[in-house]
C-alpha cells in the first residue's frame, strides 16, 4: 500500500500555509510599534544620558503600551475586506511620519496635518528628496508588498469579529496594566515631553486629521460672523483728503534672529538699514508670531481676536480685510505663495502662480518682486471696475511673499542676489554645513530687505500719502536643538519660530494726514508686541473706527490721540 500526502495531513487542516488573520495583524502591529516609531524610541534614548536600569523597563514598558495600544486599533479598524490597502496606508503614514520628524525635527499635530492638507504642488517639490525615496522604499514599498502578498485564512465571519474583539479586549488590559505599573515614571515623562505625544505613529495623524475634519465641519455648519459692521471713515478734520495707499507685506519663515535691524552679525536689511537711518523707518524690536506656521499664523494676523481666542475659536468670522473694504476702503490681495488661507476670499486678489515673466519666473516660480511688476496694473484694473462708482477711501494692498519659505531657501533668490557663499543647495537640510544653510537662508532675508525697499521706493513715487508695514509670519529653526523649519506647537516653540521682525515706513504727506510726529510712532518699536496688534493698529492706520477695534492692542493709539 502506498500512502499519499493527502493520507498524512489532518482533513481539518489549512492546505497552504498561510496566515490566522490575528497573526498577520500582530506581525504589523509589531513593525508599526518599533521600526515604524523609530523617532519616538530615539527621542526616548535621548532623554536620559545614564541609561540604566530604569531606562531599560522605561523602555520596555513604553514599547509594551505602544504595541498594546497599536494591536488594539489595527484588531478594531482592519478587517478583511480592506485589511491589504489599510495595512499599506498605516506603513506609508509611519514611514513619512518618521522620514519628517528624523530630518526636520517636526512633530504631527492638528496644526502640523491642516499644513500638509493644504500645501501645493511648489511646497511638495521642495520637500521631495533622495532620503526620502529611499525611507519610503524602505520603509513601505518593501513591507507593503510583502504585506500584500500575505495568504490569510478565510475564518467565518462571527469567529473572526469574536476573535479580532477578543485581541482588542487583550490589548486594552495590557496596556492598562502596564500604564498603571509604570504610571509614576511614564507621567512625569508626559508632562515633560509634550512634544512625544504628537510622535507616535500612526496615532498622531489619526488625532490629527479626527481633530481637523471635525473642526472643519464645525466651522463649515456655522454662518460666517460679521464684523466691523459699523466700520466709517474718519479723517482727521482739517487734513488732506487725498486717499491713501497702504502696502501690507506678509512676510514668510523670516525670524528676527537673522534680520539686520535686529542687531543680527550680518548686515542682511542694509537698504532698510539706509531708510531707518533717514528717520522714515521704525524697526519694531520685539514682536511674536500668532502661530508657528502660516496656516494659523496668516488668519490670526488679519483677525480681530488674538492669539489665544483664535487658537480656541470653532467659529468662522470674517476679517481685518472685510471691515476696510466695508469701510469703503479698495483692498487688493496679492499672492505669490500657496493661497492666502481664506483671508482674502471675500476681497479682489491675485496669484501669481501662473505668469510667466523670463526674469523673474525662471523655471516655474516667481521671485517675490513679480508682485511689485504686476501692482500697477492690478490697481488699475480695480480702479476700472469701480468705473464711475464713488471714489475709493483709500487702498490696502496685501503682498503675502514666499520670502524665505524652506527648505530651499536658495530657491528664494536670483543668481545675481546671491551675497554669502557658499549655499546650501540641498531640500535636505542636514546635508549640508549649518553655516551654508544659514548663507542661504540669509541671502533669502537680504532679498526681502530688497523687495521692501523697492516697494518703499515705488511708493515714494505714488501722488499720496502712502505707508508699507512688514511682518513675518512666523520664524524658522536652522538647526538650533536639532530642530529645523518651523510648525512645532506654539506652547514648546523654540523662540526662533516665534519671533519675527515687524517693519513700518510712513511717507511725511500719511504722516501729516494722520497727525502724527515721527517721534510718536517711533516710540512704539521697542514696546513688546505680537500679531495680536495687527488688526487693531492698521485699523488706525487706514483710518478706518469700528467698535470692534481695542484701544488697548492699537499700537498707534497714543499717535492718534495727538490728532489737531
Ligand atoms: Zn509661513
Amino acid at each position: 500500500m502506498t500512502l499519499t500526502s493527502a493520507d498524512l495531513v489532518p482533513a481539518d487542516a489549512p492546505v497552504s500555509r498561510s496566515w490566522h488573520p490575528l497573526s498577520l495583524l500582530l506581525v504589523l502591529a509589531v513593525w508599526l510599534s518599533t521600526l515604524g516609531n523609530l523617532p519616538l524610541w530615539r527621542a526616548m534614548w535621548a532623554l536620559t544620558d545614564t541609561h540604566g536600569l530604569r531606562t531599560w523597563l522605561g523602555l520596555v514598558g513604553m514599547l509594551l503600551i505602544v504595541l498594546s495600544a497599536t494591536t488594539v486599533l489595527l484588531s478594531l479598524l482592519v478587517w478583511p475586506r480592506w485589511r491589504k490597502p489599510a495595512g499599506v496606508l498605516l506603513l506609508m503614514v509611519a514611514a513619512a511620519n518618521s522620514y519628517f520628524m528624523f530630518t526636520y525635527g517636526v512633530v504631527i499635530d492638528p496644526t502640523m496635518m491642516a499644513n500638509t492638507v493644504q500645501t501645493d504642488v511648489r511646497e511638495v517639490r521642495d520637500l521631495l528628496s533622495w532620503s526620502m525615496l529611499v525611507v519610503l522604499a524602505l520603509g513601505v514599498v518593501l513591507p507593503g508588498w510583502w504585506w500584500w502578498r500575505q495568504p490569510v485564512q478565510k475564518l467565518p465571519v462571527r469567529r473572526l469579529l469574536g476573535r479580532q474583539l477578543g485581541l482588542a479586549a487583550l490589548g486594552t488590559l495590557l496596556m492598562l496594566v502596564v500604564i498603571w505599573a509604570s504610571f509614576q515614571d511614564l507621567a512625569s515623562t508626559m508632562r515633560n515631553q509634550k512634544s512625544m505625544r504628537y510622535m507616535l505613529n500612526p496615532f498622531n495623524t489619526l488625532y490629527a486629521s479626527a481633530r481637523l475634519v471635525i473642526g472643519q465641519t464645525a466651522q463649515a455648519r456655522m454662518p460666517l460672523q460679521t464684523i466691523g459692521e459699523d466700520a466709517v471713515l474718519v479723517r482727521a478734520p482739517g487734513s488732506s483728503q487725498q486717499p491713501p495707499l497702504i502696502v501690507l507685506v506678509v512676510g514668510e519663515t523670516v525670524r528676527a534672529a537673522n534680520f539686520g535691524l535686529a542687531g543680527y552679525a550680518r548686515d542682511t536689511t542694509p537698504q532698510l538699514r539706509q531708510l531707518q537711518g533717514s528717520g522714515e523707518l521704525a524697526y519694531f524690536a520685539d514682536v511674536s508670531s500668532c502661530g508657528t506656521n502660516t496656516q494659523v499664523s496668516v488668519p490670526c494676523m488679519f483677525s480681530h481676536m488674538g492669539r489665544e481666542a483664535y487658537a480656541k475659536n470653532d467659529t468662522p468670522y470674517e476679517n481685518l480685510l472685510d471691515v476696510l473694504q466695508r469701510a469703503g476702503m479698495q483692498v487688493l490681495w496679492l499672492d505669490n505663495q500657496s493661497g492666502c488661507k481664506g483671508v482674502c476670499d471675500r476681497v479682489p486678489n491675485a496669484s501669481t502662480l501662473d505668469l510667466k515673466d523670463p526674469a523673474l519666473c525662471p523655471d516655474g516660480e516667481c521671485f517675490d518682486e513679480i508682485m511689485l511688476r504686476v501692482l500697477p496694473e492690478r490697481l488699475a484694473e480695480l480702479d476700472k471696475a469701480r468705473g464711475s462708482g464713488p471714489a475709493a477711501a483709500g487702498t490696502v494692498v496685501v503682498l503675502h511673499q514666499m520670502g524665505n519659505h524652506g527648505p530651499a531657501y536658495f530657491k528664494r533668490t536670483p543668481a545675481d542676489m546671491k551675497v554669502y557663499q557658499p549655499e546650501c543647495r540641498s531640500k535636505v537640510l542636514q546635508d549640508c554645513p549649518a553655516q551654508e544653510i544659514v548663507n542661504a537662508y540669509d541671502n533669502a532675508v537680504r532679498y526681502t530687505d530688497h523687495l521692501l525697499s523697492q516697494t518703499v521706493r515705488w511708493l515714494k513715487s505714488q501722488p499720496r500719502p502712502t505707508a508699507m508695514l512688514y511682518v513675518s509670519d512666523h520664524g524658522e529653526s536652522l538647526g538650533e536643538k536639532g530642530l529645523y523649519l518651523h510648525g512645532m506647537p506654539y506652547m514648546m516653540a523654540p523662540k526662533e519660530q516665534t519671533h519675527v521682525p515687524m517693519v513700518m515706513w510712513l511717507s511725511k504727506p500719511l504722516q501729516s494726514q494722520l497727525g502724527w510726529d515721527g517721534a510718536c510712532w517711533q516710540k512704539q518699536a521697542a514696546e513688546p508686541l505680537s500679531h495680536d496688534n495687527l488688526f487693531h493698529s492698521v485699523l488706525t492706520l487706514a483710518q478706518v473706527k469700528t467698535r470692534w477695534q481695542k484701544p488697548e492692542l492699537d499700537v498707534f493709539a497714543a499717535c492718534a490721540s495727538r490728532r489737531p
